[in-house]
């Protein structure tokens, strides 16, 4: 696949996501991650082609060989930051350095299992909280009513640092549940600094519900299908 038109789109959603911004009134930065999961590294390549600088991988063992692949090739993007976006087993904690980010910290024995592995190594991982505002049965992550309890235990972890929050809003729901969700996040994100963590971050938003959660302050979003077309079609 060549991916055509690429960079046009990332120009495009660049371009629609500066208009969310201003009409959401939060004046956030918004960096897009494209999601290349399921496709193969010429996706990470083409991504960074058109100018994309953060890529996004729901599953560890596909993200490192991708990771591997490019890195055989010779052909790894300079300063390309990989997102760990998806849910991990705790027995495979020690794949986190491998990335960047990683968007799911949706449970406290996941975090246990990560700050003890990185404070083994001597080491530092970058996290963000994953919250459940609606309570969705199908999807992990915090109630906002854990929230701080969970913030004030991890405060307790010096090798993880807390940079902000995650969520998913249900697939195909009203808009007033998808803004709902959204300012559920950002409610968290205030709860996470209340207890102390330098946490500025809001992951939100997909192909689907993206400018919304631009207008409500997210500063990341994860883009899949809107930048590299439907999945497995
Ligand atoms: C697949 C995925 C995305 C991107 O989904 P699209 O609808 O294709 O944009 C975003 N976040 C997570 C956690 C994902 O697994």
């Amino acid at each position: 696949m060549e991916f055509l038109g690429l960079k046009q789109r990332v120009a495009q959603v660049r371009g629609e996501i500066a208009d969310a911004v201003a009409r959401g009134g939060h004046g956030q930065a918004v960096r897009l991650i494209a999601v290349t999961k399921t496709h193969g590294p010429e996706a990470v390549l083409a991504a960074a082609a058109a100018g994309i600088t953060d890529v996004g991988e729901n599953k560890v063992q596909e993200a490192l060989s991708k990771q591997e692949a490019l890195t055989a090739a010779g052909t790894m993007p300079h300063g390309l930051t990989w997102h760990l976006i998806g849910h991990l087993q705790t027995n495979k904690v020690k794949a986190l350095p491998s990335f960047g980010l990683f968007h799911a910290m949706d449970r406290a024995k996941l975090a246990d299992e990560a700050a003890a592995m990185a404070a083994k190594r001597g080491i530092t991982l970058d996290v963000l909280l994953q919250v459940n505002i609606v309570g969705e049965e199908t999807k992990g992550g915090h109630a906002l009513s854990e929230v701080p309890a969970e913030a004030e235990r991890l405060h307790g972890m010096p090798s993880l640092r807390v940079r902000g929050v995650m969520t998913m809003a249900p697939f195909d729901a009203p808009e007033a549940v998808l803004r709902q969700v959204f300012r559920g996040a950002r409610e968290a994100r205030e709860l996470l600094r209340a207890a102390g963590h330098d946490a500025h971050e809001l992951s939100m938003g997909m192909s689907g519900d993206y400018l919304i959660a631009v207008e409500e302050g997210a500063t990341m979003v994860r883009l899949g299908t809107v930048l590299f077309g439907a999945r497995g079609g």
